[in-house]
């Protein structure tokens, strides 16, 4: 194994696995830290972890509990993966985590650096853009956790950390790799341990990976991760052109669980049934009374699917304003819940009925879905659409699995997902 990550929430693995996979890594992406070694022929092991907004004592212990994980496979590289736009608090948890990390490598010194252009997250003089404007101008000021109101990163890492942080500026990393080696052994001569990195480029981006080489930890959103994979090819432990994102055939029935309400995934459920899809929509209301919706979902789905006539679309997705009636009625953390849980129900019962082929539509109703399939580690496998790979659940029980976030993919994403796996 090459490289060894752990990500603070499970989409966020999803992204960053996806782009080793572009580089030509064989990818498997893990469900929390299991609890044996994984079989799998793979060269980056992706630890979804769920620590971005939890305690930062509590967060440094599970990051621990990764990367001793990671250390057992013999992982060469390390790297910590954080939101593009830097979600944290004053209090953490990137600044408390990469310590830790750093002290139990015994490194003395890596980067932060959350750019990802091709997302339009880009750093310049240590100041974090999101599209055209600073971190702080973006929505990401609103955010309900992790409200960003300075984009100066120098001075959001130093908040959270004892050890000196600086910053490694663009006419270095413009310059290339040499520059920018040069740049880090000036700053580490004045104290300097962490250091966050200007990045406008995907050029930048190869240029810093190529700097990167033989540091023991890389901290980064997932932009960095492009630059990694030629490191591993010039070193011959990775061959040029391997196909990562060949997956073991999936060829039973299909099917499609949708329980986001996003303006993108409505629009995904329309065009789906407008092309002429089979689709039965779960109703909440009829779920909170009591009524056996799951059921009746099933007994519609499993005679369609024998004859032939999938992909199935099982969906609560409504639009805002059933959305806040339902809330109203009982509650918006019940209601959330409740559906979860029923679509999750949804989806082991189509898996036992034969589907091996599923989409899941939803941030948390992809949580749920994966936690009652009990399944404990992914291999990804080819892009539907940007940041949305199809995937393959580790284990006995192979099952192929989309699972999407809310206002990801474009609108015939149900559609074109299972020509993607063909
Ligand atoms: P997204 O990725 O779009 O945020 P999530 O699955 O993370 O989607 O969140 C959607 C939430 O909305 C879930 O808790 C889900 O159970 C809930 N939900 C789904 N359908 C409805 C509905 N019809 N009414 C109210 N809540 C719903």
């Amino acid at each position: 194994m090459l490289l060894g990550c752990m990500a603070d929430d499970f989409t966020g693995a999803t992204d960053l696995a996806n782009n080793l996979v572009r580089g030509g890594m064989r990818v498997v992406q893990t469900v929390g830290v299991p609890g044996a070694l994984l079989k799998e022929d793979m060269d980056a092991v992706v630890v979804a972890l769920k620590s971005r907004t939890i305690p930062a004592a509590e967060a440094v212990s599970q990051s621990l509990a990764a990367l001793k994980w990671l250390q057992q496979h013999g992982c060469r590289q390390i790297y910590f993966k954080y939101c593009s736009t830097f979600d944290s608090t004053p209090a953490g948890n990137i600044g408390p985590v990469t310590e830790a990390l750093m002290h139990a490598l015994g490194c003395d010194f890596t980067i932060a650096c959350p750019a990802f252009p091709e997302a339009g997250r880009t750093v310049f003089k240590g100041h974090l853009f999101v599209g055209d404007v600073p971190l702080n101008e973006s929505g990401m000021r609103h955010h309900p956790l992790t409200p960003m109101t300075d984009a100066n990163l120098v001075r959001v890492l130093q908040a959270q950390m004892k050890a000196k942080v600086g910053l490694i500026g663009y006419e270095d990393v413009a310059r290339g790799p040499d520059a920018i080696r040069a740049r880090i052994a000036a700053l580490k001569s004045t104290g300097v341990k962490v250091a966050i990195v200007d990045v406008l480029s995907n050029d930048d981006l190869m240029r810093l990976g190529l700097a990167l080489n033989d540091m023991s930890l890389v901290t980064a959103g997932s932009g960095v991760a492009v630059g990694l994979p030629q490191n591993f090819v010039a070193t011959g432990a990775l061959h040029a052109g391997t196909s990562a994102t060949t997956l073991p055939h999936a060829d039973g029935y299909r099917a499609v669980v949708s329980g986001s309400c996003s303006v993108a995934t409505n629009a995904q459920v329309a065009y789906f049934i407008a092309s002429g899809g089979a689709a039965f929509a779960i109703d909440a209301a009829k779920l909170a009374a009591g009524e056996p919706e799951v059921e009746r979902a099933l007994a519609w789905a499993n005679p369609l699917l024998e004859q032939g006539k999938g992909p199935v679309l099982l969906y609560s997705t409504a639009a805002p304003a059933a959305v806040q009636k339902i809330q109203s009625q009982i509650g918006a953390s019940v209601a959330g819940q409740l559906i979860e849980q029923a679509l999750a129900t949804a989806a082991c019962g189509l898996v036992h009925a034969g589907v091996d082929q599923l989409v899941v539509a939803g941030g948390e109703t992809s949580g749920a879905v994966v936690q009652a399939l009990g399944i404990a580690a992914l291999r990804i496998g080819p892009q539907i659409d940007p940041g949305v790979p199809w995937t393959m659940s580790v284990g006995d029980k192979r099952i192929a699995l989309a699972l999407k976030s809310g206002n990801f993919g474009g609108e015939d994403f149900f559609v074109k997902a299972f020509r993607v796996l063909q």
